[in-house]
């Protein structure tokens, strides 16, 4: 079902974007003094941070696991966040978004190098636009590899979806809450293995396979700028 809300007019997006345009990203590594490793990101209107703890001692114990260690990430969104005050703690959807990444990165992390130990990552959402969990994923695996945990590779995340019945890269809010389907995805850049893929809304497959193809594209591109953010902290350091 499309919507009745006009969202592109000419081919130019409510934002003034293009169908296969990202919106403006900035990244950042180590901007954290406390945390082992650290990243932040805006990405259009939204503004993320990730913290990473450890690997470290695992508490409660009895979670322990001899054989890797576990990895923890916590997704949570700040009251302020949102126009209407978020009400501050976990709920359904950031459990939902904090068990999707965990998993997702637990596909690069090379956690067997760690047995009886836990790595900790906190993704703190400070301005919501659209798209938060893929940004978090984002600077989350920045933050794992500014802290030194050694990966397959890094996880970078895009979305893109159907608006008015065409096929959009990168969904701002307002296309995400009035549009017909949103497509968050993140991928292993090295091999493009998908380790997130959700999908709201109903595509045909014709329109899945676009959908899928340009968020890719938009992922490999957004794996370029982690490169780069992480070339900037280190480019004058001996590691
Ligand atoms: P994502 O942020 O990954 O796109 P959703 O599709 O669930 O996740 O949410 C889309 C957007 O809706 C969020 O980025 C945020 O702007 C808004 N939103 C989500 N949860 C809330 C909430 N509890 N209160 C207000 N706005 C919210």
């Amino acid at each position: 079902m499309e919507t009745e809300k006009k969202l592109i007019v000419d081919g130019v997006r409510v934002d003034g974007r293009k169908w296969d345009e990202l919106r403006d990203i900035k990244m950042k590594v180590g901007v954290l003094k406390n945390p082992v490793g650290s990243a932040s990101i805006e990405w259009g209107k939204n503004k993320v941070i990730a913290g990473v703890y450890g690997p470290r001692e695992v508490i409660p114990k009895f979670e322990e696991d001899s054989t890797k260690a576990i990895l923890k990430c916590e997704y949570n969104m700040a009251p302020f966040s949102v126009e209407d005050r978020k009400r501050p703690g976990p709920d359904r959807r950031s459990v939902e978004i904090s068990k999707v990444i965990t998993e997702a990165l637990s596909s690069v992390v090379l956690l067997e190098e760690f047995p009886n130990t836990q790595i900790n990552v906190y993704i703190e959402i400070l301005r919501a636009d659209a798209g938060t969990r893929i940004a978090g994923i984002t600077a989350a695996s920045l933050a794992l590899a500014d802290a030194g945990v050694p990966m397959k590779d890094l996880v970078a995340g895009c979305t893109s979806g159907k608006v008015n019945g065409e096929i959009v890269l990168d969904l701002c809010k307002e296309e995400d809450n009035y549009g017909d389907c949103d497509l968050p995805v993140a991928i292993i850049p090295k091999n493009k293995e998908i380790v997130l893929l959700q999908m709201d809304g109903i595509l045909t497959k014709e329109e899945f396979n676009k959908a899928f193809d340009l968020v890719v594209d938009g992922a490999m591109n957004v794996y370029e700028m982690q490169k780069k953010a992480l070339y900037e902290k280190y480019k004058n350091k001996d590691v």
